[in-house]
């Protein structure tokens, strides 16, 4: 592989923030970092397609509300982030498809317990780097899935929408689709209904018309909403309403939205086949207005300039 860049900055001594991920050197006192020792940071995984990255507002949008939330302060302007993005793109030399893993913790402890109070400035790291995601074959053929047993941490618990880097919950979720051999898994809510996957949205289509779980007991995703836009401008009905494993069972199509999954067709849930088994028409109807919003300069930022 080639060289590999990362950026790396906060409360440690390091001269230089592009890091060789293969050589460069972290300082051990990043051991006693809140996000190490405790999952307490944020975090965004952006795309980038043709050289651009894709919906960055958004994204750097969500990034401040997930900070804002768990009372970190990220230490830089939204402008000042995202020429770091773009100067780690060009580092990296991506000019095709890839991806951002971009994090922020709440820094370096002072002590080893969890007081808020007890830490340097917040860290900031980021991963870009060019890649695919998933196999072709996934849209062409569709996922199969299951609905995990382990239920998605209540909204009175942690809010949904503050993407912490502690993701145990959804590991645990993960745990059971690899036991089953499927990609990934529906997590229901503590009352049963269906909130997502397990690093994806989930929407069903009855009757010509697209649902999609409420606000309230997901991650608010960035391709959710891109697919909602979608929806309203194609003319097809989309509604944000709670459901339940029976009407996935009993729906025409499925199909799972994410940053890095784009929209991929659901064939299989819990070992019912859905509708005829084959990607379903408003799907691939979605998945392809999709890739063609990604290709619209207005929607992305270039890392060339
Ligand atoms: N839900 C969860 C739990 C996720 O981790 C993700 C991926 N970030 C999503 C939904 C999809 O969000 P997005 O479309 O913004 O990638």
């Amino acid at each position: 592989m080639a060289r590999e860049f990362v950026f790396f900055s906060g409360d440690y001594d390091i001269s230089d923030p592009y890091l060789n991920l293969e050589r460069g050197t972290l300082p051990a006192s990043f051991l006693l970092d809140s996000n190490a020792l405790y999952g307490d940071g944020i975090f965004e995984g952006i795309r980038i397609y043709n050289g651009r990255i894709f919906k960055l507002k958004e994204h750097l949008g969500r990034l401040w509300n997930s900070a804002a939330s768990i009372e970190i302060e990220v230490p830089y302007t939204r402008e000042g982030l995202t020429d770091i993005l773009k100067a780690l793109g060009r580092k990296n030399d991506i000019r095709g498809t890839g991806y951002i893993r971009l994090v922020v913790t709440r820094g370096h402890r002072l002590d080893l317990g969890i007081n808020t109070r007890k830490v340097g400035r917040p860290t900031v790291f980021i991963i870009a780097r060019t890649l695919q995601l998933y196999p072709e074959e996934f849209y062409e053929k569709g996922l199969n899935v299951i609905t995990a047993k382990t239920r998605r941490t209540p909204a009175s618990c942690v809010s949904p929408n503050i993407k912490t880097c502690n993701y145990i919950n959804n590991i645990l979720a993960v745990i059971e689709g690899n036991a089953a051999e499927v990609p990934e898994v529906i997590m229901l809510t503590t009352e049963g209904q269906v909130s997502e996957c397990s690093a994806d949205n989930i929407f069903i289509v009855k009757d010509g018309s697209v649902l999609t779980p409420p606000k309230d007991n997901i991650l608010v995703g960035v391709t959710r909403n891109t697919i909602l836009d979608l929806c309203r401008r194609l003319g097809i009905q989309a509604v944000e309403a709670d459901f339940g494993p029976a009407e996935v069972y009993a729906a025409d199509e499925v199909f799972l939205t994410g940053s890095g999954a784009e929209v991929a067709p659901i064939v299989k849930v819990d070992s019912r086949v859905i509708a005829d088994g084959r990607p379903g028409e408003i799907t691939n109807r979605l998945l392809a207005a999709f890739r063609e919003e990604v290709d619209k300069p207005e929607n992305s930022l270039p890392i060339f300039d």
